[in-house]
Parts: structure tokens; sequence; C-alpha cells
């Protein structure tokens, strides 16, 4: 069993899932074969997907013709027909154990034996839906999450029975498809991503139930304050506030009053005009940040926190995992144990332990592996280790970060904003590390650099707003050093940009030496149309690069530009087709990695800091630098090179 093995996929099911796996399969050069019960069903399946593609072409995001893509895909409603050539077969029908159980029986008798059998399902055991077929070790779960083609996450699940071949190859598969996948190597109910988002649903229910706060000041406060996507109640309203009932009632837990009286009421959500908010007489979510501030948001984090302590204590998912898949799978700002870790866990057992005392519910029993971190004197990362261990000593050198992910690689610092989830927006942590990473960092192994986004939509879109709402005007003004701490760094540092370079994002890559972009990708300063100004440099740093006149346009008017007008405004090297960015780039990064690192460094130096002194300064520091360098190992070897012919292998001595 090994992904070199799966050529033919089938997807079992056309509706919302169905379509989308089967969109994402197709796109990834996958033949594959959609399978739904009545034509009618898979025709309009197929449609939505056809559509979702023609968007993606329209946007650039294909990297071939809808067409093309389109070729690839078969449609039937007979199921023989669609899974015996199948390699790895997906089931998406819907939530239902019995129907599960009928389709498994079949397809145990017409696939392959050595076929994958993979099943979509989101709250039923997989190892009840394996108890179906003579083989359960080859059934896992692929959890993918609505909409795929949009949803970075799939977890992949083992059932009791599953084997590490099997789920070693569809962990493969789904990493073959472009997305992330993550580990979930205990069946347990709600996997990692539901088992952390419970407690983001349930506890705020309970508290506006029990009259300790309205739902304004939660979702402002989550929001706002704590940085979620959405808050509780608006994300209740989204998905249906049956759905996360009929869940706890499968479960068995108790149902928070607020969440009963409106089922009972009907009123359900977007989907039934009124829910927690009102969609049909009113706008929809009313809070606004000034909800914010008394609402026991610790409650709600310790809670989730304590989730995350089941879940790597069980051997369910490492803090990693659980992470990724907080980030990917809810949009979370930061991973949930990390959000642990930064917070002490002292302080979130202690929170645990009073409310338990004081209720006696079950929901705030905190986990033994909680206990055990906080007893073994782990509580985080003031103390040096919690969930994860924060030793300055490790292994690579390179330090740990959490929002950014680092790499060197033949004497190249590669460097990616990891916040796929907010298109890598900048938030306060992601700057902190940025800065961190850039004046900590040992140059002496480090030729150059260079700095993406993650995802396959922005290099970074901007600021994340919601750290700076309501923020005091003192704590904004003092501005982060980071995009200092990028222009200064001492080796050449290109950014590669590819999608939205926007806001904060910009200025980031207006902090690097050089730029080269895919064609897709825009630019802009939309700081403005908050009422704000660029505040990473990006006022002045773009009067340098473009000229006034040019610059004053983008910060005025706050509109987007698209690459091939940056490059023909100076603020890029080049802009390129996508299929040739990764040649274009490496070609520079070839000439920057093995050029002579002290004239580099002087080279930037001086041009850096020429650009804000007068001509006649800025050409003593050229002269200055220009002897500084006649003394070094690295011209005698440039200059031997040239007379005889070769390339140069400079040392930086
Ligand atoms: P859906 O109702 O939109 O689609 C299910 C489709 O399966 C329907 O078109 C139905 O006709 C078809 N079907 C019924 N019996 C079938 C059979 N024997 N063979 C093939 N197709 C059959 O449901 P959905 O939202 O796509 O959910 C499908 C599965 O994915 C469920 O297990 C669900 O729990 C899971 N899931 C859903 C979401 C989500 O947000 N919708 C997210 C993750 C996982």
């Amino acid at each position: 069993m090994s992904l070199e093995s799966i050529d033919r996929v089938a997807v079992l099911g056309a509706g919302n899932m169905g379509h989308g796996i089967t969109e994402v399969t197709a796109m990834a050069g996958y033949d594959v074969t959609m399978r739904d019960i009545e034509p009618e069903y898979v025709e309009n399946g197929y449609e939505q997907l056809a559509w979702s593609l023609e968007k993606l072409e329209e946007k650039a995001l294909l990297e071939e013709s809808a067409e093309d893509v389109l070729e690839r895909i078969e449609t039937t409603t007979d199921l023989e027909e669609a899974v015996a050539d199948a390699d790895l077969v997906i089931e998406a029908a819907p939530e239902n154990l019995e129907l599960k159980h009928d389709i498994f029986s079949d397809l145990e008798t017409y696939c392959d034996s050595e076929t994958l059998l993979a099943t979509n399902t989101s709250s039923l055991p997989i190892t009840e839906i394996a108890e179906a077929v003579e083989t359960p070790e080859r059934v896992l779960g692929l959890h993918f999450f609505n909409p795929p083609v949009k949803m970075d996450l799939v977890e992949v699940i083992y059932g009791e029975e599953t084997s590490d071949a099997v789920a070693e190859a569809g962990y493969e598969w789904v990493e073959s498809i472009g997305k992330t996948p993550i580990y979930v190597r205990k069946d347990v109910r709600g996997f990692v991503v539901n088992t952390i988002v419970g407690p983001f649903g349930g506890e705020p229910a309970w508290m506006v139930s029990e009259g300790e706060a309205t739902i304004q000041e939660a979702d402002a406060t989550m929001v706002h304050e704590r940085g979620y996507p959405m808050g509780t109640f608006e994300l209740g309203d989204l998905t249906g506030i049956d759905v996360g009932y009929s869940v706890r009632k499968e479960a068995g837990d108790p149902v928070p009053p607020i969440v009963a009286e409106k089922v009972d009421a009907g009123e359900l959500g977007r989907k039934t005009g009124t829910g927690y908010y009102e969609y049909e007489d009113g706008d929809g979510p009313d809070y606004d940040p000034d909800d914010a501030g008394d609402f026991d948001w610790l409650r709600v984090e310790a809670r989730m926190i304590n989730r995350a302590a089941f879940l790597v204590g069980e051997g369910v998912a490492t803090p990693e995992e659980v992470d990724t898949g907080v980030k990917l799978g809810l949009g979370f700002p930061e991973g949930i144990c990390r959000r642990g870790d930064k917070l002490g866990l002292e302080t979130v057992l202690e929170k645990l332990e009073r409310l338990h005392e004081a209720t006696d519910a079950e929901r705030f029993e905190p986990h033994p592996y909680l206990e055990e971190l906080v007893a073994a004197g782990k509580t985080g990362e003031e103390a040096g280790e919690g969930f994860y261990e924060y030793d300055s000593d490790d292994d690579d050198g390179l330090g740990t970060y959490h929002n950014l992910n680092v790499d060197l690689e033949d004497g190249v610092l590669c460097v990616e904003l990891d916040r796929p989830s907010r298109l890598n927006a900048l938030s306060p942590d992601l700057l902190a590390e940025i800065d961190d990473l850039f004046s900590s960092v040992d140059v002496d192994g480090i030729r150059c650099a260079t700095i993406e986004g993650t995802g396959d939509r922005a290099f970074s879109a901007g600021a994340d707003v919601n750290s700076f709402v309501g923020a005091d005007p003192t704590d904004l003004m003092s501005v982060t050093p980071a995009f200092e701490t990028v222009t200064d760094f001492p080796r050449p540092v290109l950014a590669k940009i590819d999608g939205y370079c926007l806001g904060g994002g910009l200025e980031l890559a207006l902090a690097c030496d050089l730029r080269i972009a895919t064609e897709r990708s825009s630019f802009g300063c939309p700081e403005i149309d908050l009422g704000l100004i660029p505040g990473g440099g990006g006022t002045q740093r773009l009067t340098r690069i473009l000229g006034e006149t040019r610059a004053k346009e983008l910060v005025f008017r706050g509109n987007h530009i698209d690459a091939e007008r940056a490059a023909e405004w100076g603020l890029l090297n080049r802009a390129v087709a996508r299929e040739a960015f990764d040649d274009v780039v490496a070609e520079f990064v070839d000439d920057l990695r093995t050029g002579p690192p002290i004239a580099l460094e002087v080279a930037k130096k001086v041009m850096n800091e020429g650009q804000d002194a007068s001509i006649d300064a800025a050409l003593a520091m050229e002269s200055q630098g220009f002897g500084l360098l006649a003394s070094t190992d690295d011209v005698v070897e440039g200059t031997m090179a040239f007379a005889e012919d070769r390339e140069p292998e400079f040392e930086g001595t």
C-alpha cells in the first residue's frame, strides 16, 4: 500500500462534499469518477464543480484550463463501474451509519483487495463504519472541510484496525493533492478539530444562558480581543443551531438552555432568518468592538486548552497537529496549545479547578495530562516548556517559531509566513517572530534570505486588522521593529510574491531588497480605507522606491495595482508567469547565494544608508566600503577567477 499505487480515485456522493473532493482530486492530476444514486444528483454536482473550476480559471488559480481538469472527471450512477478500477475510494454519502455500512460492504465486493477505502464522515466512528468489511485495516477517515476547494486541512483518521501503511498512504495522497494532512491517531468523537470547537460553541452558550454575559459581549470579545475569525453565536447561526444541538445530544452531553430554546422555537440561524441574531428583519450580527470587555474569555479558552490536553495526553495528536488543525480548520489566529503555553498552563489549570469546584460540572474537570504538565513545572513558554519546548539551544539553531516556517538550505534562509487561513496577515506575534529571527539568527552560515507566504492565495494580505481595533494609540505608534530588522539584515533578502501583497504585507516586501512576483499578484495600501495610513514604513519606502507621484497614488487612493504595473513602476524586479516563477527566483537566489558575502553586505549597507545621507556623505561611505573590500580574500579569489575564466568561489573572508 503506497502513494505510488494510487492513480485512480472514486468519490461516492456528488453533494456538498463529494463534488468538492472530486474537484480538488482532479485538479491535482488524478483521474476520478464521481458517483451518486440519481442522474440529476450527479449532474447537479458536476455543474457545481465545473462552475467552480471556471471561477478558478478566471482568477488564474489553475495551472491548466478548466476543461483539461474536467477531462479527468467521469460521472456515473453505477457503483461497480465507479469503483472497479479505483485505487482509492472516498465515500461522501449522507451521515447515516446503516447507509455507510451498505456502501462499504458493496465496496468489498466490487473493489480490488488492495483498494484504500476512505470515509469523509464528520461524526461517525471510523471503527464502526469499518465493521461492514472483512478487511478493516484498509479503512480510514479522510475528513475534508467545507468547501474542499478552499479549505486546506484534511484529517487522516485511524480506525482501531487501520494499518499504518494505509494511514501513511492516505496521508501522502492528501499531500499530493496540495492539502495539509494531520493524523488523528485514535478514533475519538469529533476527531481533532471538532473536539476543540465544542467548547468554543458551548461555553459562551452556557454563560449567556446563566445570565453572565450577552451574546454581543461574548462575540465581540472573542473576535476583537481574542482574534477569532467569528463569534461563537455568529458561527452557530452560520452552521445551524440544530447541528450543534444534535452533536451534543448524540454525544450524550448536556445542552445549554439557550441552544435548546432556539431549536424548540425553530430559530436555527441564517437558514431560518432568525437565530441568535436577526437576518430577515435585521442585518445579522450586530456586535461591535465596544461590546468587548467584561466577558470571561479565559473560561472558554481554558476549556479548549483542556480538550487539547486530552488529545495530546491520550496520544490522539501532537501539539503541532492540534494547532495546525485549529488554524486551518477553524481559522483560529494561533494554535490552541500555543495559546495555552502563552497564557501559562498553571493559569489555565487554576481556572478549570475553580470552575469545577464551583459547579461540579464534568466539562471543567482538568485532564490528567494538563495536571501532569503543571506538576512537572512545564507551564508554558515562560517556563521553557509546556505543550511545546522553548529551548533556544534547539537542534537546527534557527529558533522555534509558530507563525513562520524557517529552513536553512545551502546558505539560503527560507522563511515562510505561516498563517494561510488568514492570508498570512501580519499579527503582532508574527511580526515579533520576524524581528526575533532576523535579529538573532547566526548569519555566518547564511548567504541570502527569501520570504514568501504559505497557502496559494497571498504573500501577505496585510496587517491583522482585528489586533488594532480598539488598541491604545500609543501602543500602535511604537511601530514594530520587524521591518527595519529585515532592511538591516546583513544579507540580501528577496520577497517571493504570489498573490495578494497588501498593506503590511506590501511593507514587508518593501523592507526586502529584491521583489519577484507572479503576474496574478496585486499590490496596494488599503490602510486609507480604514482611516489609517501605512504604519510599517510604507509611506517612506514607497516614496523612495517609486517616487512621490506614484507613492501618493497608492497611499491616497488605497487601490490595487497589478504585477505588470508594479513592475513598470519599479516596485518589482520582475513580474513573471506562475510557471516561470520558481525558475526566475532560483536564478536570482543562485547569484545571491554564490556572490561574495562581504561585498554584498557592504553594498546593501552603503546603498541603504546612502539614501538618507547627502551625496557627499554617501560617496564617502561608498569609498570607505570600497577600501575595506580591497583587503578581503574574496577580492583575490574574484580577480583570479576572472583571469582564469572560471566561476569564483567566495568564502566571505
Ligand atoms: P450531501 O447531502 O450534500 O451529499 C450527500 C450525497 O450523497 C447526496 O447527493 C446523496 O444523493 C448521495 N448519496 C446517497 N446515497 C449514496 C450512495 N449509496 N452512494 C453514493 N452517493 C450517495 O452531504 P454532504 O454535506 O456532502 O456530506 C457527506 C458526508 O461528508 C457526510 O458523511 C458528512 O458528515 C461529511 N462531511 C460534511 C461536511 C459539511 O460541511 N457538509 C464537512 C465534512 C464532512
